[in-house]
């Protein structure tokens, strides 16, 4: 009988946010309680509903060694799986960023242009694609078009395959390995409508000074080189190949690298030497913070 009190949902849940807490970890009771629904297979709210139903030793077992992992700094989104993006589930592993609320903005301001287009199934690449995140999202929202993700990290490519099929976009959508968008290079010239990344873009020197459970995420998805601009150089020149006149880069940068990336933008050639890109937005994140780019490739008639 007291053995069984203990065990309650109450209980764990109490006991374990108090550990965590004590193991330095940043929001105890919503990781507590977010790794025992999922192992559970219920919802949050549930757990309150619920609040003296004892764990089974299986159970009890299974979450404890959840709650050390946690402890010891892996995300959540590494114990559980999944992670929300954009409203939808998406399938998450090691060896993969885990999408942020940052991103998602990134998502809506490329939406809100897309649908502003009216363009008859536009093409779409999102470079360094992760998990997918950003692809699987555009095609998602957008159901005419058709996207390529592009990753140099093969699990990362098992992992938005997983996604693509998930949502089913398979017919809509490729995956493709290899560096920024030299897959597509020559042979994709001028034909694209948009290209989208959230590449890496923190300097080296920061990467040991991240969070505990940030640096469990691979690193070549976060650091790019001393001053974190290292992708930009080489992506920005690229796209401006490859997409038509009239299209979009949108590009997701660090806090303070605005400056920097738009005087990389500024540097760009078009084919016949005039300046790539004609019209540049800076957006914020829901933080304030300069997060997005918005590059259009000048049209033809622009005379200049
Ligand atoms: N495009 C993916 C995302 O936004 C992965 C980005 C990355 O690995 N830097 O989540």
């Amino acid at each position: 009988m007291g053995g069984a009190q203990k065990r309650t949902i109450k209980n764990i849940l109490q006991l374990s946010s108090e550990f965590l807490a004590e193991q330095g970890v940043e929001s105890p009771r919503l990781d507590a309680e977010v790794l025992l629904a999922d192992l559970l297979n219920t919802e949050r709210i549930k757990l309150y509903v619920n609040f003296d139903y004892p764990l089974n030793q299986q159970e009890l077992d299974a979450y404890r060694q959840r709650i050390r992992e946690r402890a010891r700094g892996k995300p959540v989104s590494y114990l559980t799986g999944r992670r929300e993006f954009m409203s939808l589930e998406l399938i998450v592993e090691e060896g993969v960023l885990i999408p942020r609320p940052e991103t998602e903005e990134l998502v809506e301001v490329v939406l809100d242009f897309c649908r502003s287009q009216n363009w008859e199934q536009p093409k779409i690449v999102d470079v360094g694609t992760g998990s997918g995140a950003i692809l699987v999202s555009l095609l998602h929202y957008l159901p005419e078009a058709r996207g390529v993700g592009i990753d140099i990290s093969t699990l990362a490519l098992e992992v938005a395959r997983k996604n693509l099929e998930r949502f089913e976009l398979k017919n809509r959508a490729g995956l493709l390995e290899g560096d920024l968008l030299k897959p597509l290079l020559p042979e994709k010239e001028g034909q694209l409508d948009l290209i989208i990344s959230n590449p890496p873009y923190i300097p080296e020197s920061e990467i040991s000074r991240l969070p505990r459970n940030v640096r469990q995420e691979p690193r070549e998805a976060l650091a790019a080189g001393a001053d974190g601009l290292k992708i930009y150089r080489r992506l920005i020149p690229q796209a401006c190949r490859l997409l038509r006149q009239g299209g979009m880069l949108a590009l997701e940068i660090g806090h303070d690298q605005s400056q920097r990336v738009k005087e990389i933008l500024n540097q760009t050639d078009g084919s016949d030497s005039s300046d790539c890109w004609q019209d540049i937005k800076l957006r914020r994140d829901g933080g304030g913070r300069e997060r997005i780019i918005l590059a259009l490739k000048g049209s033809e008639d622009d005379g200049d």
